[in-house]
C-alpha cells in the first residue's frame, strides 16, 4: 500500500468528513436561548429553539426488537427522545406525560407508529394516587407486557432561598422525581422476567448541586442510591436496574422556572465541550442500558454531562 495516497483516497477522505461531522463540540448546535417563559410543565413545540428529539436525526438498529417499554415524561425533551429512538430500536413503547401535554405527546404518539410500532399513551398526574398505582398495569395490558421502565418524569423549580422554598413544592418534588420511582419500579417488577431493565434519570446535580435547586438536587442524590439499591436486589432474578445522569440539555423543563430567565441564553456553555446537550443525545445512553448490550452493567449511572468530571 502506498502510504502517500492513502491521505488522499475517497475512504480517507470519508473517514476525515465523519470524524469532523462527530467533533463533539460543534456536532450540535451551540444554542443561545433568548429568555423566555412558560408556566409547568410547559411545551417542547412552543420553546425556542425547539430541543431536537429526534425526530429527524435518530436512526435505530433493532437493539430493542420486540421489547415493551414504558418511558414517563416521553412526550417532550429527554423522555420524548428516548421514547422515538426505543421504537426506531423496535420496542413498542407507552409514554406517560400530563394532560396539559397532549400536543407534545401526538408527536411522540406519530413517530412511534411511523417507525411502525405501537405507541400507548397514558395521560395523568404523579401527584395521583390512583394514577400513579395504575398506570405500569395499564402499560402492560396494552402493550402485552412489560420489559423496560423508564423512570424519567421530573419536576425542577428554582428558588433564590431555602426560606422561599415551599413544604408544597418540596412535596411535588420529592413524589415526582424519587418517590414515584420506588411506586412505579415496585409495579413493574411483578410484570418483568430475567432480561428486562429499569432505567431512571438523576442527574449532575447529584453530585454538584446548584444552591438554587435544594430539593431537585436532593432528590437526584438519592435515585443515584436507589438505582446501586434495588439494582442489587433483583440482580439474582435476571433484571438490571441502571441510570442516566445528563448534564445541561435543551429542554422546556429549563424555560418553565427551571433556570433564571438571565442564565438561559448561556445555559450549558460552562461545560468543557462549551454548549448545551439535546435529548437526542442523551437517547442512546437510554439505549444501551435498556438493551442486553449491557449485560454486564447494574447498578450504575452512566453520565452524558458534556464531559463535566464525575465522583
Ligand atoms: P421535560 O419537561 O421535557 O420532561 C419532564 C417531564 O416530566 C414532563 O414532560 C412531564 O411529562 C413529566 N412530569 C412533570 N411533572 C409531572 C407530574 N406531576 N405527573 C406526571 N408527569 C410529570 O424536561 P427534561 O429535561 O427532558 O426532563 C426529563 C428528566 O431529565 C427529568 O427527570 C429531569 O430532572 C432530568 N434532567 C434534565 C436535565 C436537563 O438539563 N434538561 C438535566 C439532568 C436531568
Ligand atoms: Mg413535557
Amino acid at each position: 500500500m502506498d502510504n502517500n495516497s492513502q491521505g488522499t483516497s475517497p475512504d480517507a477522505a470519508r473517514l476525515t468528513a465523519q470524524l469532523a461531522a462527530d467533533d463533539p463540540t460543534t456536532r450540535h448546535p451551540k444554542v443561545s436561548p433568548p429568555e423566555q417563559d412558560q408556566p409547568e410543565p410547559g411545551l417542547d413545540v412552543k420553546t425556542e429553539p425547539v430541543p431536537d428529539i429526534g425526530l429527524e436525526s435518530y436512526v435505530g438498529l433493532g437493539r430493542l426488537r420486540g421489547r415493551k417499554a414504558l418511558v414517563t415524561g416521553g412526550d417532550s425533551g429527554i423522555g420524548a427522545a428516548v421514547a422515538i429512538a426505543f421504537a426506531r430500536e423496535g420496542a413498542d413503547v407507552a409514554i406517560a406525560y400530563l394532560p396539559a401535554e397532549e400536543e407534545d405527546a401526538r408527536r411522540v404518539v406519530t413517530a412511534i407508529e411511523e417507525a411502525g410500532r405501537t405507541a400507548v399513551a397514558l395521560p395523568g398526574d404523579l401527584m395521583d394516587r390512583d394514577y400513579r398505582a395504575g398506570v405500569v398495569d395499564a402499560a402492560a395490558a396494552e402493550l402485552g407486557g412489560l420489559d423496560i421502565l423508564v423512570n424519567n418524569a421530573g419536576k425542577q423549580v428554582i428558588n433564590e432561598t431555602l426560606e422561599e422554598l415551599s413544604d408544597e413544592q418540596i412535596d411535588e418534588t420529592f413524589q415526582i422525581n424519587i418517590k414515584s420511582m420506588f411506586t412505579l419500579s415496585r409495579a413493574a417488577l411483578r410484570h418483568m422476567g430475567p432480561g428486562s431493565t429499569i432505567v431512571n434519570t438523576t442527574s449532575v446535580q447529584a453530585y454538584e448541586p446548584n444552591p438554587m435547586i435544594l430539593d431537585y438536587a436532593a432528590t437526584k442524590a438519592a435515585i443515584n442510591n436507589f438505582t446501586k439499591g434495588l439494582a442489587q436486589q433483583v440482580a439474582s432474578r435476571g433484571i438490571r436496574v441502571n441510570a442516566v445522569a445528563p448534564g445541561p440539555v435543551w429542554t422546556v423543563l429549563q424555560v418553565s422556572e427551571g433556570q433564571p430567565k438571565g442564565k438561559l441564553p448561556v445555559f450549558g456553555h460552562n461545560t468543557p465541550l462549551g454548549r448545551a446537550g439535546q435529548p437526542v443525545e442523551m437517547a442512546p445512553a437510554y439505549v444501551f442500558l435498556a438493551s442486553g448490550e449491557s449485560s454486564y452493567i447494574s447498578g450504575d449511572t452512566l453520565n452524558a454531562n458534556g464531559g463535566t468530571p464525575t465522583p
